[in-house]
């Protein structure tokens, strides 16, 4: 399981390592408020999963609060490598000298617990690791052994981090392995650790968890909502946008659609037993992609119900503002209170999945 930055940097704080000061934020005037109370320039860090937010444009830098609000309205909704963002971490801004790599996986070839770590940090780092990977320190541990804090010097040392900073840096790589072991993570890296003229410093944290060790991790399973409203997500070159209750279901979605001359723009699992929420978060995050000009939704309810799906349609219909027609399959668990929610507020449904799928494509071209 991925972890947010905001959630892995609390994590990260209680264990010693230094972060700079920070707060989340769910609004504009929220983010305003924060920028406010730091007093100084801020990074507004959109709070999605994926790697690489900087490049595909999700942190940004104000100088001011007003500025912060600004540009929070730009962020706020906005589709980000597949995730909408409607979280914000906003932090002090750094002054920074240099920007180093460190990290703890588990090399499950090796079956041990690898250390990388770089003085070349920051956004390139993959850059780095193809091009240049001599510039990459590799220290395996033996998983039956403690890690010492002399240990962690040395891979300090090895990473030709400046003598007067081998200490502290040490100390921070030492604190990220017992971060990685206490919280049976699969990952856990800080890329940049940054060197301040306050020492050096977390400004990005990734945790992930071994999702098999969730059960014993409670006190991270309530600070990040287990996969609550995660599904899986592709986003593919067509029109339309697929979305299903179940991988399966949404793979005989897209190949109905392709029978019948379709192009799918997505593939949307929810997942079973999704809530109103879950859908209309699925539906308005298929919608901002430009590409999508219909959306076929098909469902066939188990554990998923069909009235949630009914009343997470209409959600979304209340409040968008790109008006894309959605094409609905709705049966199973409860279909007649959703077939009925749906044809009160005027909205056409299938029961067929061809049906449903012809349908999709129909409107589709008449569109283009
Ligand atoms: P990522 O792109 O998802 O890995 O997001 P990061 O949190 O690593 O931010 C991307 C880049 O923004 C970092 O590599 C830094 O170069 C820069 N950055 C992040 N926070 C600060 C900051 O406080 N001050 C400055 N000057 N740059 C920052
Ligand atoms: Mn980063």
């Amino acid at each position: 399981m991925k972890i947010h930055e905001h959630v892995a940097k609390e994590i990260f704080g209680w264990e010693g390592i230094s972060v700079p000061q920070s707060q989340i934020a769910e609004t504009s005037q929220e983010v305003q408020e924060v920028a406010e109370k730091l007093g100084k320039p801020v990074v507004l860090k959109s709070q999605v999963l994926a790697g690489g937010r900087g490049k595909a444009g999700g942190i940004k830098f104000a100088d001011n609060p007003s500025m912060a609000y600004k540009i929070a309205e730009e962020l706020f909704g906005s589709e980000l490598k597949g995730e909408i963002v409607d979280k914000l971490l906003v932090e002090e801004k750094l002054d920074i000298k240099s920007e180093f790599y460190v990290s703890v996986v588990m090399d499950r070839s090796a079956k041990k617990p690898l250390i990388m770590a770089s003085l070349e940090g920051g956004m390139d780092i993959e850059q780095i690791a193809n091009n240049t990977p001599d510039k990459i320190v590799r220290y395996y541990l033996n998983p039956l052994d403690e890690f010492l804090p002399y240990q962690a010097r040395e891979v300090a040392r090895k990473m030709r981090v400046p003598n007067n900073l081998i200490s502290k840096v040490g100390s921070v790589i030492w604190k990220l392995f017992n971060v990685f072991k206490k919280y049976d993570a699969t990952i856990a890296e800080i890329n940049p650790l940054v060197l301040t003229d306050n020492g050096v410093m977390a400004a990005d944290a990734k945790l992930e968890v071994d999702d098999d060790a969730i059960y014993r991790q409670k006190k991270l399973a309530k600070l990040e909502n287990v996969q609550k409203d995660e599904f899986a997500y592709v986003k593919l070159p067509g029109d339309i946008a697929v979305i299903g209750n179940g991988a399966g279901l949404t793979l005989s979605g897209m190949d109905m659609l392709k029978l019948y001359g379709g192009e799918p723009a997505t593939f949307l699992d929810i997942g079973g037993g999704s809530s109103q929420e879950n859908i209309s978060k699925a539906i308005k995050l298929v919608i901002s992609n430009e590409n999508v000009k219909v959306v076929f939704l098909n469902v066939l309810g188990g554990i998923t119900r069909a009235d949630d799906v009914a009343r997470g349609v209409l959600d979304v219909l209340n409040v968008s503002q790109r008006n894309v027609p959605i094409v609905i399959r709705l049966t199973g668990t409860n279909e007649d209170e959703g077939q009925r929610i749906l044809a009160e507020a005027g909205l056409s449904f299938e029961t067929s999945m061809e049906e449903a799928a012809q349908k999709a494509v129909k409107i589709c071209k008449s569109l283009s």
